[in-house]
């Protein structure tokens, strides 16, 4: 159930409802929006009248029962505005929302050596990007190909954090490595394959870095948001949500099939904000420029883009990087499509040598 409260209710009213509520055994929530406050209540829910719920205060302007499965990452649980994400990073703060510039968050698959990390680091920031993503841990379909360097790649995270104040997103495979990882990395990733991996879910839920959530590769919408709802519903509000591509009948040409229609769906259902991996959703560098665009045009909050100094020799997932030119290509193209849409930040003017 959600509760609406009226825009000038008063502070006090609220905590003396939110108290009634506790008295229930329900456990309200407040999101305080740009306009109006909303207590989102958790609980037996299921026997009770809005109305006679809405006779609790006049305080009140609508009581609203969310019918969805899930509920903290409804629309209608923030009563349809968008969340904003903020994520302190040493260049500042980052914005993921509906109502800021879009966010790109580029580096290579895994982070191999630290000239590598530290070069892509640079070459990314000076093109335009916010966060630099790079696997310690790396999810592979095979147990001989490379399992990413570990702890040892933490630390690379940080010297390229050091070097160049971006902030880090990184990959949580395994609950036991979620507090090392915690002290670099300023989001952590959920990758598609732990998905469905509820206890990891809930420990990421348990902790205060926001999180990335990447969509399983056979996951329904459903299913995904449900994911995300795990993270909410252990005390974590900050969750992006990363559409990479899910599996089809074809992989002839693309390795997955990049759902840009998650975009206008996702706005349609939650208010979480959202982020498009148009690396793994095609597998093929080539492709990427293209669906990066597209999906700035369709609404998307933030991108994740695979760049290694090196492709042909990178350790995962080169085929589908680009290389730091064109990926400072890509940032100036988007730049066209982000301004037209009025989500792309102003660039400072390169001074020409
Ligand atoms: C990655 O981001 O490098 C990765 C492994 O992604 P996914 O979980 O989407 O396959
Ligand atoms: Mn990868």
């Amino acid at each position: 159930m959600i509760v609406v409260m009226k825009p000038e209710a008063p502070a006090e009213e609220i905590d003396r409802l939110s108290a009634e509520f506790r008295e229930m055994g329900l456990a309200p929530e407040k999101i305080v929006g740009k306009h109006k406050t909303v207590l989102g209540l958790v609980g037996e829910t299921a026997d009770m009248d809005a109305l006679q719920l809405q006779d609790l205060s006049p305080w009140i302007e609508q009581v609203l029962r969310v019918e969805k499965p899930y509920k903290r990452v409804s629309k209608e649980y923030r009563h349809g505005e968008p969340s904003e994400i903020v994520v302190p990073t040493p260049n500042g703060p980052v914005v993921f929302s509906a109502f800021a510039p879009v966010v790109v968050v580029a580096g290579p698959c895994s982070v191999e050596n630290e000239a590598m990390i530290v070069e892509t680091a640079r070459r990314v920031k000076a093109a335009g990007a916010k966060f630099l993503r790079g696997g310690a841990f790396k999810p592979r379909t095979s147990p001989y190909a490379f399992q990413g360097h570990g702890e040892s790649a933490l630390q690379l995270l940080q010297a390229a954090k050091d070097a160049t104040g971006l902030g880090i997103i990184t990959e949580v495979m395994d609950a036991a490595d979620l507090e090392i990882i915690c002290e670099v990395a300023d989001v952590v990733q959920i990758g598609a394959r732990n998905m469905h991996n509820f206890s990891l879910l809930k420990k990421v839920g348990a902790q205060d870095k926001p999180v990335l959530l990447k969509r399983g590769m056979s996951a329904t919408i459903e299913e995904w948001l449900m994911a995300a709802e795990y993270i909410l519903a252990a005390g974590n509000p900050n969750v992006i949500l990363c559409e990479r591509g899910i599996r089809t009948f074809d992989n002839q040409y693309a390795r997955n099939t990049l759902d840009l229609s998650a975009i206008p769906v996702l706005k349609s259902l939650t208010h979480l904000p959202i982020m498009i991996d148009p690396s793994h959703g095609t597998g093929k560098s080539e492709y990427v420029p293209a669906m990066a665009a597209a999906a700035i045009a369709a609404g998307t909050d933030s991108l994740m883009i695979e760049v290694h100094p090196t492709p042909s020799k990178a350790l995962s997932d080169g085929p589908q990087s680009l290389t730091p030119e064109r990926f400072d290509r890509l940032m100036r193209e988007l730049s066209v499509i982000g301004n037209a849409v009025n989500r792309w930040e102003a660039q400072p003017v390169p001074v020409l040598a």
